[in-house]
């Protein structure tokens, strides 16, 4: 019988970001990404996370809008 899984042959390995099995090439730039646009992608959630987004608060001052005379 010949075993069909050679170790230290070929290692597959999943994108961080789509989660796409690839296979660990020392040749492929993106690694451990399965392309470019996966590695600029994550870099993008990365920045988008650094800076924070002010939620507007609403006091309840606004709501009361009974005007009595
Ligand atoms: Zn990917």
């Amino acid at each position: 019988m010949q075993s069909l899984n050679r170790p230290g042959k070929k290692r597959l390995v999943a994108c961080p970001q789509c989660k796409t099995m690839i296979e660990y090439n020392p040749d492929n730039p993106f690694r451990p990404f399965c392309s470019e646009r996966c590695r600029l992608m994550d870099l993008g959630q990365w920045a988008s996370e650094s800076y924070t987004i002010a939620v507007p608060v609403q006091p309840d001052d606004l709501l009361d809008d009974s005007s009595e005379c």
